[in-house]
């Protein structure tokens, strides 16, 4: 069997640009794996003709719809809402719905195909999906957010299923969407079964689910910097974003005894010299999660600069950790951070890196997670929701913590299993994750024969 398509990254490129014309955020992701896997496929030649990767870049099906609702105006609005069901071989559809004005096409499938990757590397029987809306959360009232979720379930239910699909949160989606999503579920299908994954406790969630993408990227760095003869102690972090992921990470770093100086939001970031400490991040959790207010808020309170419209890659630091969204770290930054001394970048958002950012980070001998390996906590323990939402009963918080950092650490391994050396002997991550969720997902695709 002769297969051109993967014959080259630039041949497999040429056709997916053709084939998924315009989608530039997609286009960057596959090649993010292309990348790695076609080298790879190379030396596996019985793989190869199974066209595996062409397979995975069509998703199973992309369902898009009218979600029509009415504000507090009495306006009726009307949106568009969307599930990329990606892959299904080795579990159920899963991963989250984003609410965010840049919601498209494009970039929902981008989400879904890591998201193929990222599940493999948990271990657990996942396959990948994503979905949301181009819906602004931003300035909404709870009724609102209420009215937008009940409407966009109205069409959603019909698609998925504790067997069938498992939407979770991600951007703008938090406990308090998933509770109206999920309440709704509940009552047009009146059934109460684990078909959402990130509830409140109270309607069946998981302890630790909240702080299970930031903790994991803790443990991630942990298991990175400790293979490479480091530790988190003493070490200067700069992170982005101030949401549950940033925030999170930065509990469990400055647990560590790292240096957290920055996070920031779509106004700008704060840089902290001395560090931030419980008693501060306990104060932004509160101002972010609870009174929802903005991050320049903190420099007005406490010793700490605010920068208007900057990200914090100009600040010196040691480790690097992008929590805020995808493309965030341009070339210029990396050459930034490179030059300040920066030696790990752990991707807390899905691809937050732009593809020549990378390449440089490669070239420097930076270590790299990409957030397929570094950000899977969260969904991790969402399979573990699924489990304890099958068997009815659930696990304490000890239980869930032993099985995160076991996870992370088995995440760790397989990637350095699979990733070759680059300068300094640093492990290349990101060849690492793509080969090994790569090689689980085709495994199960290959036992299916064609479909
Ligand atoms: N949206 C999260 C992610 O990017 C979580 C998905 C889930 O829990 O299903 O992995």
């Amino acid at each position: 069997m002769k297969n051109e398509t993967t014959s080259s990254v630039e041949a497999l490129m040429e056709y997916v640009t053709r084939r998924h014309p315009g989608q530039e955020e997609f286009q960057q992701a596959v090649e993010d794996v292309a990348q790695d896997i076609i080298p790879w496929l190379a030396a596996h030649e019985d793989m190869r003709d199974y066209r595996i990767l062409e397979r995975l870049i069509e998703p199973d099906r992309i369902i898009s719809f009218r979600v029509a609702w009415v504000d507090d105006k009495n306006n009726i609005k009307v949106n568009r809402g969307y599930r990329v069901q990606c892959s299904s071989a080795i579990g159920p559809y899963k991963g989250g719905l984003r609410f965010h004005p840049s919601v498209n096409e494009s970039i929902l499938k981008f989400l879904a195909f890591e998201q193929t990757f990222k599940n493999a590397l948990t271990g657990l029987p996942m396959g990948s999906g994503k979905g949301g809306s181009d819906f602004d959360p931003k300035d909404r009232s709870d009724n609102e957010i209420m009215r937008f979720c009940e409407a966009f379930m109205i069409e959603l239910h019909r698609h998925i299923g504790e067997d069938t699909d498992v939407p979770a949160g991600d951007v703008g989606v938090g406990a308090r969407e998933i509770g109206y999503l999920f309440g709704q579920y509940k009552r047009l299908q009146n059934r109460f079964v684990g078909t959402m994954t990130g509830k409140e406790i109270a309607v069946g969630g998981s302890e630790l689910r909240t702080e299970a993408t930031g903790y994991g990227v803790g443990y991630f760095l942990s298991s990175m910097l400790e293979h490479h003869d480091k530790r988190v102690e003493g070490q200067v972090v700069a992170i982005s974003g101030s949401g549950n992921v940033a925030l999170h990470a930065a509990e469990m770093i400055i647990d560590n005894g790292g240096v957290v100086v920055s996070l920031s939001d779509s106004d700008g970031s704060i840089y902290d010299r001395e560090g931030l400490d419980a008693e501060k991040l306990a104060w932004i959790k509160d101002l972010k999660q609870g009174r929802g207010g903005r991050i320049s808020e903190f420099a007005d309170k406490f010793d700490a600069k605010f920068t208007e419209g900057e990200s914090p890659w100009t600040i010196e630091c040691d480790i690097a950790i992008p929590c805020a969204t995808q493309n965030e770290i341009s070339k210029e930054d990396a050459k930034t951070l490179i030059e300040n001394g920066c030696t790990a970048v752990v991707e807390g958002a899905n691809m937050p890196t732009v593809s020549d950012a990378v390449d440089l980070f490669l070239e420097a001998g930076t270590m790299l997670a990409p957030g397929k390996a570094a950000n899977a906590g969260g969904v991790a323990i969402s399979g573990l929701e699924m489990t304890q939402n099958a068997m009815k009963r659930s696990w304490s918080r000890e239980e869930l913590y032993n099985c995160l950092s076991e996870m992370m650490k088995q995440i760790h391994d397989d990637c350095t299993e699979h990733g070759s050396a680059i300068k300094n002997d640093v492990c290349n991550y990101r060849q690492g994750a793509n080969i090994a969720g790569f090689r689980k997902v085709a495994k199960a695709m290959m036992a299916y024969g064609v479909y």
